[in-house]
């Protein structure tokens, strides 16, 4: 199933889409995909729909918003495929790097990306996002985590090198300017995608940067949901940034960063593809 966020921002509803398309506005049943309705049983709810006798709108009638209402948690996981790690100079860390960045970062995965005045080392970073559907909290196993996913989504991780690698201290400063999470196009649930061996890739104007598979990942998925509820409580509608793949601009000589004018497209296999612009502040 995919779960979507159709119409305005700050306005969107609640859907399900069911073809290339079409989607089916779920809000008045399910309220919206966020961590209140999933508690309330948002996805009961919605299994229990006959969604062919509901009315049926076009895909591109609608601003496709970010399919996670306001997560309460963006969670991410650093240098965490092995090609990527070594092209940032980096020995792959013996236990996942972890770190956070604002919620309100987060965004639609067709809304522009704003480059911050003065940057000039605004970078991009495709990463398959964890939308985590049930409170998690001191699982067991890595086994464990899969009954604690909701499904799957596209994150652009946006990074402005300089604040994150050149001011002291956390990566946070780095990864937190307003509209630095694209997020979408729709979330794919757990039970319709295998995320162990996927492509994913992004492209700037037309010019593949990063081209990889999650095989490439250090720590899987369901490894990092397990280790990250062993110090912090994951609640349903929190998302967790994987990590990317090799190819960010900061891994070029010479460097390759963001500018005003340029398109970023997004991609996931199984998922889809998002687009942004990115403008100057
Ligand atoms: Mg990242």
């Amino acid at each position: 199933m995919k779960l979507a966020r159709l119409g305005v921002f700050g306005q969107e509803r609640a859907a399900v889409v069911v073809s290339d398309t079409e989607a089916v506005f779920v809000d008045d049943v399910v309220g919206d995909w966020d961590r209140t309705s999933l508690e309330a049983g948002a996805m009961q709810k919605v299994a229990a729909l006959d969604l062919s006798a509901r009315p049926h709108v076009l895909l591109a009638d609608y601003r496709l918003g970010s399919p996670v209402a306001r997560p309460t948690k963006v969670i991410c996981v650093g240098l965490n495929y092995a090609q990527h790690a070594i092209e940032t100079g980096a020995t792959p860390p013996p236990e996942p790097v972890i770190f956070m960045k604002a919620p309100d970062t987060v965004v639609g995965g067709f809304d522009d990306i704003v480059v911050p005045p003065g940057s000039n080392k605004t970078d991009y970073e495709v990463e398959i996002c964890v939308v985590i559907g049930k409170n998690a909290l001191y699982l067991k196993s890595p086994n464990e985590a899969r009954d604690h996913i909701l499904g799957y989504t596209i994150s652009q991780d946006v990074s402005e090198r300089h604040w994150q690698t050149e001011r002291s201290g956390q990566w946070v400063k780095g990864k937190s300017f307003p509209s630095f999470n694209p997020m979408g196009p729709w979330i794919v649930t757990e039970d319709s995608l295998n995320p162990n061996d996927i492509r994913l890739w992004c492209t700037v104007d037309g010019e593949m940067r990063q081209d990889s598979r999650t095989s490439d990942l250090i720590f899987g998925i369901d490894h990092c949901v397990w280790y990250i509820s062993q110090f912090m409580e994951l609640k349903a509608g929190d998302v967790i940034n994987t990590g990317t793949p090799q190819g960010v601009g900061m891994g070029f000589k010479p460097e390759k960063f963001i500018h005003g004018g340029e398109i970023i497209e997004t991609g996931i296999e199984g998922i889809g593809t998002i687009k942004s612009k990115v403008v100057n502040a």
